[in-house]
């Protein structure tokens, strides 16, 4: 571990020459306009590269490799077990390439680098791995039809698929998206978000070298007006898979009504409760769990940011979630030492601010509440946490995406799921209890696409992970994910 110092990370990037340009039909290309922009490193606000600024043009060239490729059935013909293989090669790719992946994630986006090198990395291997193997497992259906009748329901890749993914989790978000929809024999066309595009073309540099054909898979950076919005606007798109805020989720489905009703898949915002009872058997480890949303810079759409917590133990337990986040201190995303690191960029630094300033006025400051210079960069926020917050301050309904937590004191158990369900969202919740009846009182009564007893924000290829409500449609992750990226063919014989 050693070896991963700050000076081999610091040294890495200084070498590091990542590729800026568009990916379509099989060729690293400049924009069609010729333009680029500027991809800053939000914790040094140094220039990284320039990057191709897509639009309609580079949409439009990427849509007909996408749709020649899926028709001349190059990839979407070939045997699922053929497509399991070239994943696989994906899968070692990726591992190969863990290094360089971790760093370009951290330089674009902020995070720490030996986060992304430790887990989140082997996690993408790991994910690909998984639906790579599925892909060859899956038997389609035949209906109970009587006899001389064959009723066959089969399914079918969809076609050409938009991905629209945001900044957070970069790679990670991406390939929940594209792994599933390449393995089900669909053509792709990723668009990374414009303020971390980087592991998404070395992503298509590695499905290359691994086999995948010319135009199966395609990207395009730029921005959200100049290439989302004609992505979901296309009348040759089959289907979009977005992840980012609820806002630009509902426009995708209002592209989808203007133009040719594609389907469309949404994970969008989340506020997601965490509730703590006192009848929890280990209250550090829950306090523990209850600071990590400060992981990620509290960038995470499923963080438990909405602490619900039994007012018996309210302060004793307050004590120990403050105690858990300080070590979230901001520093170097370069020094393997930190656990937090620079918020994505300047604005949405500067959104987070906002809300820390309605938070002070509106409740009780008890951890950090300002921004931090580090070196040439003041896009640091210090982790924060307000208590006494009422269920219907600001800062208990809207989403911050940055490391800040509200503290809302509860008394019955009726309460707190009333509490807990009082949101606009519904994408992941908490329940701390030893009394198993209650779990899984809770596990029902609580309106969220995923549950965690006794623990918190748990994600895995295993299991599927969406939202309930505004949270978004569809659910990404397991072999439910291909549900997303095919259609059912019903085929009736009669002999
Ligand atoms: P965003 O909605 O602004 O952007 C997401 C993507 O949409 C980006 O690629 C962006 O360029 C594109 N886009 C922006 N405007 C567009 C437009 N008018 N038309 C088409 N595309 C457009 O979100 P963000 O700020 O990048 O990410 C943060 C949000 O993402 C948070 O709300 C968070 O909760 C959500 N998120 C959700 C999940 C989940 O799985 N539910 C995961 C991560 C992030
Ligand atoms: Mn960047």
């Amino acid at each position: 571990m050693s070896e991963y110092s700050l000076e081999f990370w610091t040294r890495r990037a200084s070498e590091a020459k990542p590729e800026g340009k568009a990916f379509i039909n099989g060729k690293f290309v400049p924009a069609t306009s010729g333009k680029t922009f500027k991809n800053n490193n939000p914790a040094t606000n140094g220039l990284i590269n320039m990057v191709a600024e897509c639009d309609q043009a580079d949409v439009d060239l990427a849509v007909a490799a996408a749709r020649r490729s899926f028709e001349s059935g190059v990839w979407s013909h070939r045997s699922p077990t053929e497509r399991k293989r070239l994943l696989l090669r994906l899968a070692d790719l990726i591992d190969r390439d863990r290094e360089i992946l971790a760093l370009l994630e951290s330089l674009d986006m902020g995070k720490p680098v030996q986060l992304s090198f430790s887990s989140e990395i082997p996690g993408v291997a790991n994910y690909v791995r998984w639906m790579a193997e599925a892909i060859d497992k899956l038997y389609d259906e035949i209906a109970p039809a009587g006899p001389g009748n064959l009723a066959m329901i089969r399914r079918e890749a969809i076609g050409v698929v938009a991905a629209v993914v945001p900044w957070n989790f970069p790679i990670d978000m991406a390939i929940w998206k594209c792994i599933p929809a390449l393995a089900a024999g669909n053509s792709v066309i990723l668009k990374p978000a414009e303020q971390s595009p980087l592991t998404a073309i070395h992503l298509a540099r590695l499905l290359a070298e691994a086999g995948l054909p010319a135009g199966v898979f395609n990207v395009l950076p730029g921005f959200g007006a100049a290439v989302g919005q004609p992505l979901g606007l296309h009348m040759d798109v089959d289907c979009v898979a977005f992840t980012g805020s609820t806002d630009i989720g509902k426009r995708f489905l209002s592209y989808s009504a203007q133009s040719n009703m594609k389907v469309v898949w949404l994970e969008c915002g989340g506020k997601s409760p965490n509730i703590v009872f006192e009848d929890t058997d280990d209250l550090d480890a829950a306090a523990e769990l209850a600071a990590s949303v400060h992981y990620n810079q509290g960038e995470i759409c499923s963080a438990p940011t909405r602490l619900i917590v039994q007012k018996s133990i309210k302060d004793a337990f307050l004590e120990r979630v403050i105690a858990h986040s300080k070590p979230y201190a901001p520093g170097n995303p370069l020094d393997p030492k930190s656990r937090m690191g620079a918020m994505v960029d300047a604005e949405h630094c500067g959104r987070v601010m906002s809300y820390i300033d309605r938070g002070r006025e509106e409740a009780n400051l008890v951890l950090g509440g300002n921004r931090v210079t580090i070196g040439s960069s003041s896009n640091f926020v210090e982790p924060t946490i307000f208590d006494g917050v009422d269920q219907n301050h600001v800062i208990a309904r809207e989403e911050i995406f940055g490391p800040v937590l509200s503290v809302l004191p509860f008394d019955t158990e009726d309460q707190a799921v009333r509490m807990a369900n009082d949101s606009i969202y519904g994408l992941m919740a908490s329940v701390f209890t030893s009394n198993l009846s209650r779990a899984h009182r809770m596990s029902g009564a609580l309106r969220a696409g995923t549950v965690a007893v006794n623990a918190v924000d748990l994600t895995s290829p295993l299991v599927p992970f969406g939202g309930m409500r505004q949270s978004g449609i569809g659910r990404d992750n397991s072999l439910h994910a291909f549900e997303k990226y095919t259609q059912l063919k019903t085929t009736w014989i009669k002999f």
